[in-house]
């Protein structure tokens, strides 16, 4: 049995856009991986019933509403939906990690929770970042 090999390409101005798809590719893959790490919501807090979030992204230097939505998750969902990407333009795998807020409800037998949170890259380098206010409501099991 003989394995087609597909034939190199020929090395030109092509090279850098190839090198943006495997970049591109390598985040895509990056992104199926952290989903499967988060695993399901029923895994992790087994107590939830069901919740909903309501989540207000802002821009960070206007302060500007950037995007509203309300999430609502059952046991089954993937707990990856507790992540939020940070919209600024120059924000790099920035993003909004709801977990611990979840978490720290969880523990303290709350089923209700607001606040806000930045960007978790924020640092003192200058670029903007978002940040987000969330509303948490949980019903338990
Ligand atoms: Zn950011």
């Amino acid at each position: 049995m003989t394995t087609k090999i597909p034939a190199q390409e020929k090395p030109s101005g092509k090279t850098a856009r190839k090198n943006v798809n495997i970049e591109k590719n390598a985040r895509r893959l990056e992104l199926i991986q952290k989903r499967l790490d988060a695993g399901l919501l029923s895994e992790r807090f087994p107590q939830i019933a069901s919740m909903a979030i309501h989540i207000v992204q802002f821009y960070g230097v206007t302060g500007q509403v950037f995007v509203e939505r309300t999430i609502h998750m059952v046991p089954g969902n993937n707990l990856y939906l507790l992540h939020m990407t940070c919209m600024e333009g120059n924000c790099h795998n920035g993003g909004f990690d709801l977990t611990s807020k979840v978490e720290e409800l969880v523990r303290n037998n709350r089923k209700a929770g607001k606040g806000k949170m930045l960007c978790g890259k924020a640092d003192a380098s200058g670029i903007s970042h978002a940040s987000i206010s969330y509303d948490i409501s949980i019903k338990y099991s």
